[in-house]
């Protein structure tokens, strides 16, 4: 649904005009920096837009944020990519940087009754032994039928859990899938649809190499620099990025929004593209919005995660990603970063995160830093029994409130379209990403199409005589 290139440059050529007449460039604010945020941004500066970016935190980069570990940064949230995704490889390969991402073989495995279990290839999979060998075969038949499936609409009619056991029978959903979708689902794990749990086995299955051995991606200097670089280039384009600035209302006047209010000051706007989570944009426009799209916005629940984030004097185990499926450990997965980008990147300390999905309301997302590293570490112990807490050098702990959109059964009814009842506002967030779940790949993909929609609307509503009552944005098509 991207505009033509024939339709791009008759805006571009009207954009020119009304340089040449002196007339101000429309002006489009962005709310959030992340990659969703940025991507967008990148799109509207290159077709000449004005373009103002709020970021509520102090640096750009979202969920995929940074903090600092011995000079380098790290996510505060663990990030990879699969070699499928290949809308940020487009991206980062436009800003000439692609010989930044690098690709390695990761090692995976599970976490079951006190023991870990290797599951990077088919091979690891046949070796499984807590199912029996016919159940073992039918784990790895279902990864494959899951692959084979080419409409996923029809999978939109039953949960995650009908439709596991109808592929893989009741045993190996007991053992391998229910302690998988309560982990990071919780309470929530009955409702989750089976395009979800579809759309992971496609990814994930379609992320190996010719062996079957799983390959992820990462980027050199992290995903914040990354970040930096996206923000560079819209900074270039003229873009502003004004971070530690939070939006705090819109300004809607005769049911278009005209401006944002931050923080620090009120900035005008011809159209706005809200990219946080859609609760906050309710909040944001509430009062100024029909009621039942307000609530629309506010249909969609999320998960909170919780990362504890060890650094060590050592590594726990070779394992880059292991899946936990014991009920009594209260972690969806312990990720050794270190196992995909080395230690000496972090001058020797290896990383490992802890991380729970949860609602905003459990005790885990309310404690105290200290107090959750605590209730942590005996877990891990367990887990690793060599495991001692004078490895630590040093812990950190990291909260994000909306971290994991619930997606239920007929999620398309409950994703609001990019288009809103507001003249002028576009929404493109997390929530939006659909069949796909949410993730860096696809948030500049959405990105980068808001902002070439945005840009083509504000550029083809442009005829010179005038900002203000000219830059209605017209229809915008679903997505
Ligand atoms: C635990 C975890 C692990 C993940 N692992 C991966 C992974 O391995 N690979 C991957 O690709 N993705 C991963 N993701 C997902 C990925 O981080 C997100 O999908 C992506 O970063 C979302 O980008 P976004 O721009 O859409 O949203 P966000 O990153 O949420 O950006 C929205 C921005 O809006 C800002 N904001 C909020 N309110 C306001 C306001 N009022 N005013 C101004 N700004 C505001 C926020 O501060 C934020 O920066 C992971 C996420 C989590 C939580």
């Amino acid at each position: 649904m991207s505009p033509s290139p024939d339709a791009d440059e008759q805006a571009l050529t009207r954009l020119t005009l009304l340089h040449s007449q002196h007339m101000p460039a429309p002006r489009a604010v962005i709310i959030g920096g992340g990659f969703g945020g940025l991507s967008a941004a990148f799109e509207l500066v290159r077709r000449g837009i004005d373009v103002t970016v709020l970021e509520a935190d102090r640096e750009v980069g979202g969920l995929a944020g940074s903090f600092e570990v011995n000079g380098q940064r790290l996510e505060k949230f663990y990030h990879h990519w699969f070699t499928n995704d290949i809308h940020v490889g487009d991206l980062v390969h436009e800003l000439g940087e692609g010989h930044n991402i690098i690709y390695r073989p990761s090692r995976t495995g599970m976490y079951f009754a006190n023991r870990i279990f290797r599951l990077s290839s088919p091979s690891d999979v046949l070796r499984f032994t807590p199912l029996p060998l016919a159940d073992r075969v039918r784990l790895g038949l279902l990864a494959l039928r899951a692959r084979a499936v080419k409409d996923w609409r029809a999978l939109e009619y039953e949960t995650a859990q009908e439709w596991l056991v109808r592929l893989g029978g009741e045993r190996v959903y007991e053992v391998v899938w229910r302690p998988l979708l309560e982990g990071k689902f919780g309470p929530f794990a009955s409702d989750i649809s089976a395009v979800w749990i579809w759309n992971k086995l496609k990814l994930r299955g379609s992320s190996r190499d010719r062996s079957g051995a799983e390959l992820l991606a990462y980027y050199r200097g992290g995903f914040a620099a990354l970040a930096e670089r996206l923000a560079c280039a819209v900074r270039a384009g003229g873009s502003d990025i004004q971070v530690s600035t939070a939006a705090t209302a819109l300004v809607v006047d005769d049911g278009r929004v005209v401006a944002v209010e931050t923080e620090n000051g009120t900035v005008d706007a011809d159209a706005v593209i809200a990219t946080p989570a859609l609760p906050i944009v309710a909040d944001l426009v509430a009062p100024n919005a029909p009621d039942d799209w307000v609530r629309r916005l506010r249909a969609i629940e999320y998960l909170a995660n919780v990362c504890i984030v060890l650094e060590l004097d050592r590594s726990l185990s070779d394992t880059y990603w292991l899946n936990v499926n014991d009920p009594g450990f209260p972690f969806v997965a312990v990720i050794e970063h270190t196992n995909l980008e080395p230690a000496s990147t972090y001058g020797g300390r290896h990383i490992v995160y802890l991380s729970k999905y949860l609602p905003a309301s459990a005790e885990l997302y309310r404690m105290s830093d200290e107090a959750a590293l605590e209730y942590s570490l005996p877990h891990l112990v367990r887990m690793f029994p060599a495991f001692d807490r004078r490895w630590i050098t040093a812990a950190h702990v990291w909260r994000a409130r909306y971290a994991q959109p619930i997606v239920s059964k007929h999620y398309t009814q409950l994703v609001p379209p990019a288009e809103t009842p507001v003249e002028g506002l576009y929404l493109s967030s997390m929530a939006q990403i659909y069949p796909e779940d949410r993730g860096t790949n696809y948030a500049v993909r959405d990105g980068r199409h808001i902002g070439r929609l945005v840009a083509s609307h504000l550029i083809a509503h442009t005829n010179g005589s005038g900002r203000r009552s000219d830059y209605g944005v017209g229809p915008q098509p679903a997505r």
